[in-house]
């Protein structure tokens, strides 16, 4: 078996890759296969080097078993000296649908390390000092989405530092007329989500809910990475998703605002030269920046449009400590220009937010 230690390559090899156990066990297990490998024992440690590096952004079927969760320690505020932060991306629900949705995560995909409702969840992160929150839903049946969208536009209301999406299943009665009232409710932009909803961002069926997004200037935000898969959906998300699906909707519409969070997990290099084909393109970061998954991005996703990635966290939905995301962008020492960018300016231009 060919041992690494042996020449060295240039650039450290494990510098750019997870840090996290979870992470590296799957890894190390991944390369342990690869070495093993009648195929390739011969193979010199620079071509392994190129190979660990991408097994490193390429472990698939997150969800296959359930996550542990971490026991990390959190922080009292966000870290101090930071520019505003906007956190593009945190979830509310009805009691009982987030209930029910925590169940689910339980499990097929990891523990809630805060299970509160939306109240909470709201009074959690602005005490922390997150400036202001986008709040996003999705109906998993047809005749829901009007009764979750009025609960979100009262929450809005509420507080003028928390901006809530719209929900709408595609392809069900009245789609467009609801998202459309949604919007006239105070509702901006709309989620979307691939896997839960059962649906192919190039469906026949999702022309409609584009449409009306551009006719309204609303933005659009759609899980359509096709990670974390798990078999716990009724459709599988490597079949209904992928950039090539996505690259369709924005040659079809390119006045859609389009976000694809996660950073388009786990296509992340296809997404990368996306970004930088279409101006209607955003990604945000939530959950693949915090050192949890077995999977890392690689970073240049990030330089590649810096005014088009959101800091998102999935709050409260997350395994981990709440500020555990921030404090492990911080690491990446981002020029201020960058993380100005990403905290808080490419969410407000997005979401047409107020400046800060
Ligand atoms: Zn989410």
């Amino acid at each position: 078996m060919p041992k690494l230690v042996h020449t060295p390559s240039p650039t450290p090899l494990w510098s750019s890759l997870p840090s996290h156990p979870i992470a590296l066990e799957a890894l190390n297990q991944a390369i342990q296969d690869f070495l093993e490998a009648p195929e390739h024992q011969d193979l010199s440690s620079h071509e392994i080097a190129a190979c660990v590096r991408c097994m490193a952004s390429s472990v698939k079927d997150l969800l296959a078993t359930p996550l542990p969760g971490l026991d990390d320690l959190e922080g009292r505020t966000l870290p101090n000296d930071l520019p505003p932060v906007v956190d593009g991306h945190i979830h509310l629900f009805p009691d009982r649908i987030f209930e029910a949705l925590w169940r689910w995560f339980e499990q097929y995909g990891w523990p809630i390390r805060y299970p509160l409702h939306s109240p909470q969840v709201i009074e959690f992160l602005l005490s922390r000092g997150v400036q202001h929150l986008v709040a996003l839903h999705y109906s998993h049946k047809p005749g829901l989405a009007v009764m979750m969208n009025r609960y979100m536009a009262a929450l809005s209301e509420a507080e003028p530092r928390l901006t809530c999406v719209a929900t709408v299943l595609p392809g069900e009665p009245d789609a467009a007329q609801i998202l459309a009232q949604g919007f006239a409710m105070g509702l901006r932009g709309v989620k979307l989500h691939c896997h839960v909803q059962c649906f192919s961002p190039d469906d026949p069926s999702l022309q409609e809910i584009y449409e009306v997004c551009v006719q309204h200037d609303q933005p659009l935000v759609m899980h359509a990475g096709r990670e974390p898969k798990s078999p716990a959906y009724a459709c599988d998300p490597h079949e209904i998703c992928g950039v090539e699906r996505i690259e369709r909707v924005l040659q079809d519409h390119p006045k859609l605002r389009l976000c694809v969070p996660h950073l388009g997990v786990d296509e992340f290099a296809e997404y990368t030269t996306l970004l930088e084909k279409y101006d209607g393109l955003w990604l945000d970061t939530t959950m693949v920046l915090a050192d949890y998954f077995p999977v890392m991005p690689p970073l240049d996703v990030l330089f590649q449009r810096p005014d088009r990635i959101i800091y998102g966290t999935d709050f409260p939905n997350i395994p981990y400590a709440w500020d555990r995301e921030i404090r492990n962008i911080l690491t990446m020492k981002f020029p201020p220009e960058m993380l100005e960018a990403l905290l808080h300016k490419n969410a407000t231009h997005f979401y047409q937010l107020p400046t800060f």
